[in-house]
C-alpha cells in the first residue's frame, strides 16, 4: 500500500473526519491521522455525551414536575450515577464506531498514531502517547500504523484540550475537567463551577439536576457571556429558580484541598472573599488548541494565542499547509470545524464560487434548562458598532404551544438593521430553542428582511410562531402580544 495521498488530515474530530468524507466524494486519495479516538472531542467527550447526560437530566426534571401534568410518580425518582454515565459513554461509542463505519465506507485509509509534521508535505507517525478511550472500540483491526507519509496537502485538525489556571489546575480528582465531570463514578453532593461559558453552565445545569448543590463563578458581568445580555439575564433568573447559586464579577483566587474536597477562595467585585467548600470544583475556563509537538515551529507555521492562523479556507501561511476546526481559532465549535473543513477542502479541490467562512453567521447553543441559541449580533455589538437596529421580543408566555407543553418561560429576540431590514441577530432562551434557531441561521445566511419572514407561514401551534410574532414585534406588529 503507497504512504502517498492527495490529502492527509491530522484528527478525526468533527472538522478532520467530515472534511474527510467531503476529500473522497471529490475523488482525492485521502488518509485521517488519529491517535486516541475517531469522532474527536465532540463525540467522545463533548457534544454528544454531554447531550446524553443532559437528556437524563431533562427527564429528571420533567419527573420533578409529573404533578403540574396531572400525573403521579409513585416514590422518589433517583438517579443511578453509574447508569446515567453508561447510557452517555454507550452514545459516544456508538457514533465513535459510527465513524470507522464511514471512513471505510468512502475508501478513506485510518492511520493510529501521532503525527508530526517533518518537512513540507511529509508527516511522520509515532506511538501514540494518548490511551484509546474508548474500550467498546479499541484500534480499528486493519488500519495502518507508524511510519512515513507525504501528502499534497495536509490538513491539521487537532483540536484542543481544557484550559488550566495557574495554582489552579485540573487533578483529575478534586478538581475536574470535562473529562472527570463526564463520567463521575459518584455523585457529589457539592460543586463549584469555575466559568459560566456553554461547557460550565451545561454541567452546572445536569449536576443540578441531579440534586447537587452547585455554585458558579463568573468573572465577567453575566453567565454565558457571549450571549446578549437580556437573554443571560432570564436564563440566569431560571437557572437561580432551580437552585444554582451564581457569582458573576467573581474570580477564584486561590483552592485549597482537603483530603475529599475544596474550598474556594472566590474573590468578588467590591474585594471581599468568600470562601466556598465543596466536593469538587470543575474548571471549566475554556480550552486551547493542540498545537504543540507538531512541527509547526520548524516548519514556520503563524500561531497566535494557542491556535494556528488561517485564511478564510483554512490556509496557513505554509504552502500546502490547512488548519480547521478548534485548532484554528474560535469559535470553538463542532458545526464550524465541520464548515470549516468542507471549505478548506473543496477550495483545495479547485471548485468554483467557495465561500470563505462568514463567522458572522455560526450558531451557538447551550443545552443548559432552560437552553439558549443565537445567531449574529447582539444588541450591544449591535449598538457599539454604531447600527440603527430595532428590536422585536416575544415572550413564550404568550404562546400557545409553550403554554400547553408546561414552558411559558423564555424569550426570543430578533435584531434588524432599520435602514435595510436585515436581520442581523438572533437571541433565545427558553424549551427547545436549540432547534429552533436554525430557521434564523437559514434566514440570515439568505439575507432575509423583515418583510421575507413576515410573509411566511409558520404553523400553529408552534414554538417557531415565536419567531414571527418576535420580527412582527420589531415593527410594532406582533399579534398574540
Ligand atoms: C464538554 C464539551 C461540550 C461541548 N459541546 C458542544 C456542543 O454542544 N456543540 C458544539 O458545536 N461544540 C461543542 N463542544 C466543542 C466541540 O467538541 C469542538 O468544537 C469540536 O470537537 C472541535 O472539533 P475538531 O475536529 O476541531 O477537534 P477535536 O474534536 O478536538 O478532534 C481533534 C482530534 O485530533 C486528534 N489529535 C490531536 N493531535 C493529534 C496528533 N498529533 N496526531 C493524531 N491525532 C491527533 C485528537 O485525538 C482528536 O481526536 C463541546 C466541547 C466540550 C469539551
Amino acid at each position: 500500500m503507497s504512504n502517498n495521498y492527495d490529502v492527509l488530515i491530522i484528527g478525526s474530530g468533527p472538522g478532520g473526519y467530515v472534511t474527510a468524507i467531503r476529500s473522497a466524494q471529490l475523488g482525492l486519495k485521502t488518509a485521517i491521522i488519529e491517535r486516541e479516538h475517531l469522532g474527536g472531542i465532540c463525540l467522545n467527550w463533548g457534544c454528544i455525551p454531554t447531550k446524553a447526560l443532559l437528556r437524563s437530566a431533562e427527564i429528571m426534571d420533567h419527573a420533578n414536575h409529573a404533578k403540574s401534568y396531572g400525573l403521579t410518580l409513585e416514590g422518589k425518582m433517583t438517579a443511578d450515577v453509574k447508569d446515567v454515565v453508561a447510557r452517555s459513554r454507550g452514545v459516544s461509542a456508538r457514533l465513535n464506531g459510527g465513524v470507522g463505519f464511514l471512513m471505510k465506507k468512502n475508501k478513506i485509509d485510518v492511520i493510529w498514531g501521532e503525527a508530526k509534521l517533518s518537512k513540507p508535505g511529509e508527516v511522520v507517525v509515532g506511538a501514540s502517547t494518548k490511551p484509546a478511550v474508548q474500550p467498546q472500540n479499541p484500534v480499528p483491526k486493519g488500519v495502518k500504523g507508524e511510519g512515513t507519509y507525504t501528502a499534497k496537502h495536509i490538513i491539521v485538525a487537532t483540536g484542543a484540550r481544557p484550559r488550566a489556571l495557574p495554582g489552579i489546575e485540573p487533578d483529575g480528582k478534586l478538581i475536574w475537567t470535562y473529562f472527570e465531570a463526564m463520567k463521575p463514578d459518584f455523585m457529589p453532593k457539592s460543586l463549584v463551577v469555575m466559568g459560566s461559558g456553554a461547557i460550565g453552565i451545561e454541567f452546572a445545569s445536569f449536576y443540578r439536576s441531579m440534586g447537587v448543590d452547585v455554585t458558579v463563578v463568573e468573572v465577567m458581568s453575566q453567565v454565558m457571556p457571549v450571549e446578549d445580555a437580556e437573554i443571560s439575564a432570564i436564563a440566569r433568573k431560571a437557572l437561580e429558580k432551580r437552585g444554582l447559586k451564581i457569582l458573576t464579577e467573581a474570580k477564584v483566587a486561590k483552592v485549597e484541598k482537603g483530603a475529599n474536597s475544596i474550598t474556594a477562595h472566590v474573590e468578588t467585585k467590591d474585594g471581599k472573599v468568600q470562601q466556598i467548600t465543596a466536593d469538587r470544583l470543575i474548571s471549566a475556563v475554556g480550552v486551547v488548541g493542540n498545537i504543540e509537538n507538531l512541527g509547526l515551529e520548524a516548519l514556520g507555521v503563524k500561531t497566535d494565542r494557542g491556535c494556528i492562523v488561517i485564511d478564510g479556507y483554512g490556509k496557513t501561511n505554509v504552502p500546502g499547509l490547512y488548519a480547521i476546526g478548534d485548532v484554528a481559532g474560535p469559535p470553538m465549535l463542532a458545526h464550524k470545524a465541520e464548515h470549516e473543513g468542507v471549505i478548506c477542502i473543496e477550495k483545495i479541490a479547485g471548485l468554483p464560487g467557495v465561500h470563505p467562512m462568514d463567522k458572522g453567521k455560526i450558531p451557538g447553543c447551550t443545552y443548559c434548562n432552560p437552553q439558549v441559541a443565537s445567531v449574529g449580533l447582539t444588541e450591544a455589538k449591535a449598538k457599539e458598532q454604531g447600527r440603527d437596529i430595532r428590536v422585536g421580543r416575544f415572550s413564550f408566555g404568550a404562546n400557545g404551544k409553550a403554554i400547553a407543553l408546561g414552558e411559558d418561560n423564555g424569550l426570543i429576540k430578533t435584531i434588524f438593521d432599520k435602514k435595510t431590514g436585515e436581520l442581523i441577530g438572533a437571541h433565545m432562551v427558553g424549551a427547545e430553542v436549540t432547534e429552533l434557531i436554525q430557521g434564523f441561521v437559514v434566514a440570515m445566511n439568505l439575507e432575509t428582511t423583515e418583510e421575507d419572514l413576515m410573509h411566511t407561514i409558520f404553523p400553529h401551534p408552534t414554538l417557531s410562531e415565536m419567531m414571527k410574532e418576535s420580527v412582527l414585534d420589531a415593527y410594532g406588529r406582533a399579534l398574540n402580544a
